[in-house]
C-alpha cells in the first residue's frame, strides 16, 4: 500500500511550494488508495516553532488535507535516530571523529577539507579524516573517557550512488563527490539527513514526493539506507515555482505572496487554490484547467509532473496584481460556478468577519440571501468582494466609487432629480419583481427621453456607489421596494 508523507519544517509560515508538495503527496495517496501522513520536521529547535507548527496545521487544514495517522513530530523520535547512529558505530558502518570543536555541520567539513586541499595545492579528498580509520578500541577507549565526538556515516571512496527519479529520471552521483556525512553531532543531535531516514523507514513510506531542492540530499539518504540494510522508497522531486524574472519565490524578497493563508485571508476559495496549485508544475493529459478534487485525484500521476519550473505569475509593482492571474481567474471561475450550498457559507464567514452578517440570512431572508449571492457572484473573484463591491445589498453604509459618480452621476445633471421622481414610480407600482419594475424603467426614460442606460447606470450608482454590478432591474428587485425608493429618494453623493 502506498504510503506518502508530508514534512514541513515548521520554521515559518505554510509556502505556497510547501503547500503544493503536500497537495501532490495527498492527490497520490488518494488516487493509489494509500495512506496520506504529516511529519512536522521539528528537529532544528532554534528555528522551530509552535506558532509555525500551528499556521501549517492551519493551511494543511483550510485546504481539506487532514493527515490519516496521527502526525508524527520528528523531535520526539531523537533517540530512535541516536540508537540507528550507535548501530551503525557498532556495525563499523560509521565512526567517531572526535576532531576537537566539532564542525556543525557537514558544509563546515566540505569547507575546511576544501581549504586544506586548496593550501596544500593538492586535490581535496573527502576522506581525509584523521578518526576514519582509528581503531575501533582506540575510539572506545577515547569515547568511555568522556571525549566529545560526531558520528560520521563511512562513506566508500569508490563507486556511485544511483537511483531513477519518478520525475527528473536516472540519477548518479560518484562517492568521491559525498564527504563522509555527519549523522550525530557532538553534542548528540541526530542530523536532517539521519532523522529523515530513520522517520521514513519507521513510517514504512513508500513514496517521497518533495521539492528539488532535496534532489541532491537523496544521494545521502540513499548511503544510510544502505547502510541501515532498508530498500530505499520510490523518491520524486518537484520543480522549482519561481517568481515572473526566474527568482525562486522566498519570504525575503515575495512577502506574503508566498504565504498559503494570505490567499485564505484574501478571499480565495480553497478549491480554486488547491486546483491551481495543482497546475504549477503537473498537468493532467488533457487541456482541462478546472479540475475539481475528485478529478485531481482521479487523473493525478507522477508522470504528468513536469521536470521544468513552474511560474507564478504576478506583478509586484501592481497592487492589483498581487496574485497570479490565473489564480484569480480560477478563483472567480469557482466563484460563479461552485454549488451554492457550499458558497454560501464562505459569504457568511466573510461577511461575519466584516460584520455585515445578520442572523435573519440564515431564517426569514435565508432565500433573498441566497439569491443575491447568486446573482452578485456572477461578477466577483475573491469572497471579498462580497462584503467589498457587494457591501450595499448588506448594509446601507457603503461607499460611492469617486470615478464612478464622475462617469455617472455628474454628468447627467437631470438625474438630480429624475432619480427621487423614479423612487415615486417604484414606491407606486404594485408589484415589485422584475418585469414591472423594467416597465417603469423604460416608460420613465421614454417621458424623458433618455436612454435607459442613463438611468439604471446612475441608479447603480446611486444605489450601490460602484459603476458596475449585476443587472440593475435585478438588482432593484433584490433590494426590494423599502431600500431602492430610500435610497433613490436621498440626497445624492455628488452634491454632499
Ligand atoms: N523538512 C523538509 C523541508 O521542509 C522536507 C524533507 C523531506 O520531505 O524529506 O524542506
Amino acid at each position: 500500500m502506498t504510503r506518502v508523507r508530508f514534512a514541513p519544517s515548521p520554521t515559518g509560515y505554510l509556502h505556497i511550494g510547501s503547500a503544493r508538495t503536500a497537495l501532490f503527496n495527498y492527490l497520490y495517496a488518494r488516487h493509489t488508495g494509500g495512506k496520506f501522513l504529516l511529519r512536522v520536521e521539528d528537529t532544528d529547535l532554534a528555528r522551530s516553532t509552535e506558532e509555525s507548527t500551528n499556521s501549517i496545521l492551519e493551511g494543511l487544514k483550510w485546504l481539506g488535507f487532514e493527515p490519516d495517522e496521527e502526525t508524527v513530530f520528528q523531535s520526539d523520535n531523537a533517540d530512535k535516530h541516536r540508537a540507528a547512529a550507535l548501530r551503525l558505530l557498532n556495525e563499523g558502518k560509521a565512526y567517531r571523529d572526535f576532531t576537537p570543536k566539532q564542525a556543525r555541520s557537514d558544509s563546515d567539513v566540505k569547507a575546511a577539507i576544501a581549504e586544506k586541499a586548496r593550501q596544500q595545492g593538492g586535490d581535496k579528498d573527502l576522506r581525509d579524516n584523521p578518526y576514519r580509520d582509528l581503531d575501533p578500541a582506540e575510539s572506545e577507549r577515547r569515547a568511555a573517557e568522556g571525549e566529545l565526538f560526531a558520528v560520521r556515516l563511512k562513506v566508500s571512496g569508490e563507486g556511485k550512488t544511483a537511483f531513477e527519479d519518478s520525475v527528473y529520471g536516472l540519477q548518479e552521483r560518484d562517492h568521491s563527490e559525498i564527504e563522509d556525512l555527519v549523522l550525530l553531532r557532538s553534542d548528540g543531535h541526530p542530523l536532517y539527513n539521519l532523522a529523515v531516514v530513520c522517520d521514513d523507514i519507521e513510517m514504512s513510506i513508500t513514496h517521497v514526493i518533495r521539492g528539488q531542492d532535496h534532489l541532491t540530499n537523496t544521494h545521502k539518504q540513499i548511503l544510510i539506507y544502505e547502510a541501515l540494510g532498508a530498500e530505499p522508497p520510490v523518491f520524486a522531486h518537484l520543480p522549482l515555482i519561481l517568481a515572473p524574472g526566474g527568482k525562486k519565490l522566498s519570504k525575503r524578497h515575495h512577502g506574503e505572496i508566498v504565504s498559503l493563508t494570505t490567499y485564505r485571508d484574501r478571499g480565495f476559495v480553497a478549491g480554486a487554490f488547491r486546483n491551481f496549485l495543482a497546475l504549477l508544475g503537473w498537468s493532467p493529459k488533457s487541456e482541462q484547467e478546472i479540475l475539481d478534487l475528485d478529478e485531481l485525484i482521479k487523473v493525478f500521476s507522477l508522470e504528468g509532473i513536469n521536470r521544468s519550473n513552474a511560474v507564478f505569475n504576478f506583478d509586484p509593482n501592481n497592487a492589483k496584481r498581487w496574485t497570479d492571474d490565473k489564480a484569480l481567474w480560477m478563483n472567480a471561475e469557482y466563484i460563479r460556478t461552485m454549488d451554492l450550498e457550499e458558497l454560501v457559507p464562505l459569504v457568511r464567514d466573510e461577511l461575519r468577519s466584516e460584520k455585515l452578517w445578520r442572523e435573519e440570512y440564515d431564517e426569514d431572508e435565508k432565500k433573498w440571501f441566497e439569491a443575491v449571492t447568486n446573482v452578485i457572484r456572477e461578477r466577483y473573484f475573491t469572497l471579498k468582494d462580497f462584503s467589498g463591491n457587494g457591501r450595499a445589498f448588506f448594509s446601507e453604509d457603503f461607499d460611492f466609487d469617486e470615478a464612478a459618480v464622475n462617469k455617472h452621476l455628474r454628468k447627467h445633471s437631470d438625474l438630480e432629480t429624475w432619480l427621487p421622481e423614479f423612487a415615486e414610480r417604484l414606491a407606486a407600482l404594485e408589484d415589485f419583481s422584475h418585469d414591472p419594475i423594467y416597465e417603469a424603467a423604460n416608460s420613465f426614460c421614454e417621458e424623458k427621453d433618455t436612454k435607459l442606460g442613463v438611468l439604471l447606470n446612475g441608479a447603480r450608482v446611486a444605489m450601490t456607489g460602484q459603476a458596475v454590478g449585476p443587472s440593475m432591474i435585478t438588482a432593484i428587485e433584490l433590494l426590494g421596494r423599502d431600500r431602492s425608493v430610500m435610497r433613490l429618494r436621498s440626497k445624492l453623493p455628488w452634491n454632499s
